[in-house]
C-alpha cells in the first residue's frame, strides 16, 4: 500500500494495528476476560493484570487501572521499546507493512532487511536496498544516514567492526535491536525487564 503522505500513514498505522496483538509480540500474555482485553502493566510491577485495551475503529487505547499509564499504540511502542515518536513510526510501519513515505520508509526497510538478514555494514544494507530494487545505485549514502536514525531512535545498535571489501576500511556492523518475540509465561515482568529494563 503506497503512501505519499505521512500524515496519512500515521493514521492508517494507528487503523490497523491492533494494540492487543503488539502486546503479545513484545512478550505480553492477553487475556480476554467477558468484554475485558487486559494484560499485565509494563509500566509498573504488576501482578494482576491492570492495563485495558479499548479496541476502537480510530485505534486502540490503552489504560492501567494501578498506575494511570494511557495511551495509544505509539505510545505504548515508545515506551515498551524506549524510542522516540519516529523509532515508533518505523517499528509500526514494519510491523503492520503500511509504507511511509521517503525518509521515514527507507528506515521503515532498512530495519526489515536487518531483521531478516541479520547484522551488515552500511555498504552491505545499500547494496541489498539496490538488490530489492528500492534505490537506482549502490551508493552507500542510500543507507549511512538512515543508520545513524534509526540507531539514535534506539531500533538498531552497532554490534562490531569488520573491512569494507570494496575500501579496505573498517567499517562498522549494524544489528536490529532484539524485540522479544516469545509469549511470556512464568516470570513475563521480570524476563521483559531483564530485556529492556524499564521502570
Ligand atoms: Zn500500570
Amino acid at each position: 500500500m503506497a503512501n505519499n503522505n505521512r500524515q496519512q500513514a500515521i493514521q492508517e498505522i494507528q487503523r490497523n494495528a491492533r494494540l492487543r496483538n503488539i502486546c503479545s509480540s513484545l512478550g505480553r500474555d492477553v487475556k480476554r476476560i467477558g468484554k475485558d482485553i487486559k494484560t499485565l502493566c509494563p509500566f509498573h510491577d504488576d501482578h494482576d493484570p491492570s492495563l485495558h485495551i479499548y479496541e476502537n475503529n480510530d485505534g486502540d487505547q490503552y489504560h492501567c487501572y494501578a498506575c494511570g499509564a494511557h495511551g495509544n499504540v505509539f505510545e505504548y511502542v515508545k515506551r515498551c521499546l524506549g524510542v522516540d515518536f519516529s523509532g515508533a513510526l518505523s517499528w509500526l510501519a514494519n510491523y503492520t507493512g503500511i509504507h511511509l513515505p521517503t525518509a521515514q520508509q527507507r528506515r521503515t526497510r532498512i530495519l526489515a532487511i536487518l531483521n531478516q538478514k541479520g547484522p551488515m555494514t552500511a555498504q552491505e544494507v545499500a547494496d541489498e536496498l539496490y538488490n530489492r530494487g528500492h534505490t537506482l545505485s549502490r551508493e552507500r549514502n542510500h543507507a549511512a544516514p538512515r543508520l545513524t536514525e534509526l540507531k539514535d531512535a534506539g531500533l538498531i545498535e552497532a554490534t562490531g567492526k569488520k573491512i569494507c571489501q570494496r575500501t579496505g576500511r573498517k567499517v562498522t556492523v549494524w544489528a536490529a535491536r532484539k524485540v522479544n518475540t516469545t509469549v511470556s509465561t512464568g516470570h513475563p515482568q521480570g524476563r521483559f525487564f531483564a530485556k529492556h529494563g524499564y521502570k
